[in-house]
């Protein structure tokens, strides 16, 4: 069987990608820019290396037994004749590595709105203009994200990320994304801290209405798109947005939903409201489709409750 080449890879450009963070070489846009394209290249070829450790067919597009054999075991094939002369070898996009390295990955299921992050600035990159891109943001993802996101790799998929992915290079760059990492935690803090005291007040009120924030709930959550989310300020349940993550199906010769990528998180009882990804990486933001239409509804039939007990008191 062919050998799982796609580490080696993924080690070359990482390294090369460490080296100009720890280096502070950022100095400018098209440095961050190319430094941001070789880390979305590096983390492609590491997550496709994951799948294909546990079975390398999953990297393929179409991985029937004519693509499949010719690619995976040449050697051992004594009849060319109902092969595939011309194995399709495409390997799958990103996104759908992406998709598939969660089934089999804690690092990358912690780290997924990272990764779509890096997913879309490199789509940007490759396909798009550059000025369509926020290059300071990008910057922060280098600098702050780029060490723990590949620690978590390597601790849980032994990688040796100290070599292989830091150059020995991994005090300084932790030390450059501390410092970052405790803004965002304080970040977050005091968003959750402001909503949390916004519903504490806003609950006491006599004008406030409940249902009211029920009612919008249960509306926002019958969209296709939206799914709900126990709040970390109020403890209610809030929205999760999401977009349809879409592949091509060549059996089926047509487009076809493999995941969903969470775009913004919002409770409409405490009004807190987060889009940043590692905001909704940090508070572990992930859409639950199993409670969505119970948590509708409850808020529906909570307000029916509600309005029989109006009704009988008037
Ligand atoms: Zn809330």
């Amino acid at each position: 069987m062919a050998r799982n080449e796609f580490h080696k890879d993924a080690f070359v450009i990482l390294k090369k990608v460490a080296k100009e963070i720890a280096d502070e070489q950022l100095t400018n846009d098209q440095k961050v820019i190319d430094n941001v394209l070789f880390f979305a290249i590096g983390i492609e070829k590491l997550l496709k290396s994951i799948i294909y450790d546990i079975n390398p067919l999953f990297i393929l597009e179409t991985p029937d037994f004519k693509n499949s054999v010719p690619l995976l075991y040449d050697t051992l094939i004594k009849d060319k004749s109902e092969i595939n002369k011309n194995p399709n070898g495409d390997v799958i996009a990103f996104h759908s590595s992406v998709m598939r390295t969660i089934t089999f990955s804690k690092a990358a299921l912690e780290n997924k709105n990272t990764l779509m992050k890096l997913k879309n600035a490199r789509d940007i990159i490759v396909h798009h203009n550059f000025n369509n891109l926020d290059v300071s943001e990008l910057k922060t993802l280098l600098q702050r994200d780029f060490y723990p996101l590949l620690s978590a790799f390597s601790d849980e998929h032994n990688l040796g990320g100290q070599t292989n992915f830091f150059n020995n290079l991994h005090s300084k760059l932790a030390r450059i994304s501390s410092t970052l990492q405790d803004d965002i935690q304080k970040q977050i803090s005091l968003k959750i801290e402001a909503s949390s005291s916004h519903w504490n007040t806003l609950k006491g009120t006599h004008t406030f209405d409940r249902k009211k924030c029920e009612h919008k709930t249960a509306e926002m959550l019958s969209k296709e798109i939206a799914f709900p989310f126990e709040c970390p300020s109020c403890n209610n349940y809030g929205v999760v947005f999401t977009s349809p993550v879409l592949e091509f199906d060549s059996y089926r010769n047509e487009m076809r939903q493999t995941g969903s990528e969470t775009k913004a998180f919002k409770c409409y009882f405490c009004d807190l409201e987060v889009t940043d990804y590692k905001e909704l990486d940090y508070l572990k933001v992930k859409p639950d489709p199993s409670k969505k239409q119970e948590i509708i509804s409850l808020y529906n039939q909570l307000e029916e409750i509600n309005s029989l007990t109006d009704s009988h008191s008037t």
